[in-house]
């Protein structure tokens, strides 16, 4: 029997938690921590951080969230701070654990730390073993085929996998061993201990397992899944698209029970052409996670997985206009807003304002894609940077690039402008024009 640390990541739940479960089996105590990185709220090389205030008042909450349930099981969650790399090998040097688990990661860098964990590690304590589970996707690696080379186009993917089933959720787990007292001096952090729960207001989103779960619950519940395909494009409106990535991002929702629910639907109320689109939207998610994994470094570089020269300068303006919603723009302006604002954006919207960052500010696809990690509540690196690369014609789009024509899609998705004004105010367009007129502006000509 083990003495096991258990190292959550982005798989923040207690419910259908492979990797959790692993850990749980044949183990005399268990210990359970999370690692708070300081890059958090850190600037980055675009001027970003990791997380905007409201983002990691939403971590906050489901760390709270989980930290209740593993109290329920005699567990605890301990919170010590990060780099992973560092803090993970400090606890593993300084104890006597026999073996550490964490869910498969997707992201370049959580990778590296673990692979710098176990050579820094190795050495002092050859017999601790290092296992990783699937825990946040569809399928696991030891299902797939072998790629070689890895699908450059989402379809190859959908064609590779079109014959496997996702992973059946495991049950919640009975009992959980106790955890150790173990040594853990200045890489306490006392973030969790300082929270006070903020009082869930309507109309809020709020974070957790719990919160996950019951929106899943009532999504399936009600008949959206069966107009998806019709309403999943639209601006706005909750039940218009699932908004499942909220808990799926940080694994406060298990997307294998995300699934299960969905076949459960279809058996009751039938199965058509907007249930098959859920499916197939969580296999675009679940492209970008094993595409990340095989992109590595180059997931984040300028020129992309094709490597390929761009044309575009650094504008600070432009780009601080565009972050505030302030370009000539209104409905990239209201996009921005409701970003801000809430932490969320349609899939529509999200494509419409990267577009408009790439062609018409010509500004580098990474500033966007790094201000949307800090700022999107379901930020998923695989999704957000793959999304990001494939606008902007460097990654898994075989078209080379998207260009949306902003007049167009204001046309075809908010004609009335009530999204506009909800977000800008009834003088939307007034606002916009004194800034520059839609029709004359030129971005290469935009006098900023
Ligand atoms: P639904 O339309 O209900 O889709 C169901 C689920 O399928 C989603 O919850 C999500 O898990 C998955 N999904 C749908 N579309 C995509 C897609 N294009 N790529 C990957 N997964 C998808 N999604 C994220 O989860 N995290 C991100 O950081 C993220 N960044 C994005 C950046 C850009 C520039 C763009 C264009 C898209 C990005 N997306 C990202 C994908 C998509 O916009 C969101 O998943 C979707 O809007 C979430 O809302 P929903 O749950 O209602 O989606």
């Amino acid at each position: 029997m083990a003495n096991t640390l258990f190292w959550f990541t982005d798989d923040l739940r207690v419910h259908d938690n492979p990797a959790l479960l692993k850990a749980a089996q044949t183990s005399k105590t268990l210990t359970c921590v999370f690692c708070v990185e300081p890059r958090w709220d850190k600037a980055n090389a675009f001027g970003t951080t990791a997380m905007s205030k409201k983002r990691h008042e939403f971590m906050l909450a489901t760390l709270h969230r989980l930290s209740q349930q593993l109290r329920g099981f005699g567990q605890r969650l301990q919170l010590i701070t990060g780099p992973a790399s560092q803090a993970i090998t400090t606890l593993l040097l300084n104890n006597e654990f026999d073996r550490v688990v964490r869910s498969r990661q997707s992201g370049h860098y959580e990778q590296q730390a673990w692979q710098k964990i176990q050579q820094a590690v190795e050495p002092h304590r050859p017999n601790l073993s290092f296992e990783e589970e699937d825990s946040h996707t569809l399928f696991n690696l030891a299902q797939l085929p072998d790629f070689s080379p890895f699908p450059q186009s989402f379809s190859k993917f959908r064609k590779q996998v079109s014959h496997l089933l996702p992973v059946a959720p495991e049950q919640k787990p009975l009992y959980l061993p106790a955890p150790t007292e173990i040594e853990i001096g200045a890489l306490a952090n006392t973030l969790l201990q300082e929270y006070t729960p903020a009082t869930h207001t309507q109309g809020q989103i709020e974070g957790g397992e719990a919160a996950g779960l019951a929106h899943l619950a009532d999504y399936f519940a009600s008949d959206a899944p069966s107009s998806y395909k019709q309403t999943r494009n639209a601006l706005q409106g909750w039940s218009q698209s699932t908004k499942l990535s909220i808990w799926l991002a940080n694994g406060s929702l298990s997307v294998r029970k995300t699934y299960d629910a969905l076949k459960h639907y279809e058996q009751l109320h039938g199965a058509n052409d907007s249930t098959e689109w859920i499916y197939f939207e969580l296999l675009w998610r679940e492209y970008f996670f094993w595409l990340a994994r095989h992109q590595q470094a180059s997931l984040f570089l300028f020129g992309g997985q094709q490597n390929k020269k761009l044309l575009t300068s650094f504008y600070p303006q432009r780009f601080k206009q565009w972050c505030a919603g302030e370009t000539p723009w209104p409905l990239v302006n209201a996009c921005m807003k409701e970003l801000n604002a809430t932490g969320f954006m349609s899939n529509r919207g999200r494509q419409i304002v990267a577009s408009c960052l790439i062609n018409e500010l010509q500004l580098d696809w990474r500033c966007g894609a790094a201000y949307f990690e800090q700022q999107l509540l379901d930020y998923e690196v695989g999704s957000n940077w793959g999304n990001w690369q494939y606008i902007a014609g460097v990654g898994a789009d075989p078209r080379g690039g998207r260009h949306f024509n902003i007049e167009k899609q204001t046309k075809e998705h908010d004609p009335e402008g009530e999204f506009q004004r909800r977000w800008l105010g009834p003088s939307y367009q007034q606002a916009a024009q004194g800034r520059a007129s839609i029709d004359t502006v030129d971005a290469a000509d935009w006098p900023i």
